[in-house]
């Protein structure tokens, strides 16, 4: 995966936009790493899909972090599928609230992009329901609304 978003960095040496940084904060230069892991706010968003899909840790570098995420979706598990919806989902969402964010001028917060997550798992654990123990607990953590619980 390239480390860096070329677009925004040509366009803004072409002088057609005038900062490369992350719409997010504000403070970085946006790239890949910096954009779903290390931004403070991916990192918000990140904490809570991990806590809900039952991973308590601290997030290092972005490919340690997607290999191992990845090691521990794999499988037919329940736990397993949710961490890959779970995982497919930020990403996905991340990357369309910053694309929201340049090109329709929307001013987002954490908690819209975890909501947008939110909506997405759950429709799809719903159509993957079952009644085990396991499932009604990840189904409940994921119900809940807010980022600090
Ligand atoms: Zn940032």
């Amino acid at each position: 995966m390239k480390q860096r978003l070329k677009i925004r960095h040509k366009l803004k040496k072409w002088g057609c936009i005038d900062f490369d940084t992350c719409v997010f904060c504000n403070s970085n230069v946006e790239d890949i790493e910096h954009l779903f892991f290390n931004c403070s706010f991916s990192r918000v968003v990140f904490q809570k899909v991990m806590k809900n899909c039952l991973i308590n840790r601290e997030m290092e570098s972005w490919r340690r972090e997607v290999s191992w995420f990845s090691k521990k979706a794999i499988g037919k598990n329940i736990l397993a599928r949710l961490r890959r919806i779970a995982l497919a989902c930020t990403v996905y969402n991340i990357w369309k609230a910053r694309n929201w964010m340049i090109f329709c001028n929307e001013v987002l917060t954490v908690e819209d992009v975890y909501r947008w997550i939110r909506q997405e798992v759950l429709m799809k654990m719903y159509m993957r329901r079952c009644n085990s123990s396991l499932f009604l607990r990840l189904y409940q953590n994921w119900q809940s609304c807010s980022l600090s619980d």
